[in-house]
């Protein structure tokens, strides 16, 4: 079995592709402002001039930001839209975005990907390949559009009235939430966690909305470490988009463990 696949390696190595430019289906779909949802892209490869963007300062430091103005480059086609906005590329959800950037990746240099982990129980660091083009996508039917982020809290948000509430509702991330929350991302991860859901978070119990404005982060830092679990949880099973949890076992000890893609290569193939 592997003497065959070895073979044919050898006569059709599996390197990044040869054409241009390629056409990919969005697992959500970009609104526009009349409510039309546009799920057909066509991305090319990313050239000399889009590494000059991955290595701009400003870019660098803001994740939202680099993953905008790459994907502004490299998306020639949404949809009809006509002509194609930074706003379109910076509005749409995150999970879109991501899937985007990982077809290009996988289209400009190729699905494997050098990846590093660290086992969180002896600590025993090691890599694998990880082959882009075999992760998990769910992709919304069409014609539906994503559904809320449903979250039944197990502990609660406490309010100053001693009424605790349970019923969380999020919407999906945009590219523009991730921007807004990048620079408290850059000085702590938590916070800036706080600051993305916060922005996502519709209603939670009977919180009337100028008290859900008024409190924002304040909410999410308040929960409890097994409530914020749960809202993770919720995130990577129920949202749409490229699975990029990926179950694990460790070569020394054989810890069974699940932990987010390691992307450290991810645009900088060895
Ligand atoms: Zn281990």
């Amino acid at each position: 079995m592997t003497i065959a696949t070895d073979a044919a390696r050898s006569i059709a190595p599996a390197g990044p592709s040869t054409a241009r430019e390629v056409e990919v289906t969005l697992p959500v779909g970009y609104p526009d402002s009349e409510g039309r949802v546009h799920r057909q892209v066509t991305l090319r490869k990313m050239t000399g001039r889009d590494e000059a963007l991955l290595a701009d300062p400003a870019n660098q430091r803001n994740g939202g930001r680099l993953v905008t103005a790459l994907l502004h480059s490299c998306v020639t086609r949404l949809g009809d839209l006509d002509p194609l906005r930074r706003t379109d590329i910076e509005t749409m959800y995150s999970v879109d975005r991501n899937f985007l950037l990982i077809r290009l990746r996988a289209f400009t240099f190729g699905a494997e990907l050098r990846a590093g982990y660290h086992c969180p129980g002896c600590g025993h660091h090691f890599e694998q390949t990880e082959d882009l083009d075999a992760l998990p996508t769910r992709v919304l039917p069409d014609g539906e559009s994503p559904e809320e982020i449903i979250v039944d809290l197990r502990d609660g948000y406490l309010d100053r009235d001693g009424t605790v509430h349970t019923a969380m509702r999020l919407r999906l991330a945009r590219g523009d939430d991730e921007s807004a929350a990048a620079p408290q991302m850059r000085k702590n991860a938590s916070l800036g966690k706080n600051a993305l859901l916060a922005r996502c978070l519709r209603s939670l119990g009977d919180l009337p909305p100028h008290r859900l404005d008024a409190l924002g982060t304040k909410i999410l830092a308040d929960l409890t470490m097994t409530d914020r679990r749960l809202i993770d949880r919720a995130f990577n099973d129920a949202a749409p988009g490229i699975d990029l949890i990926r179950e694990l076992d460790c070569p020394s000890c054989d810890h069974h463990f699940r932990a987010s893609l390691d992307m450290t290569h991810f645009l900088a193939p060895e």
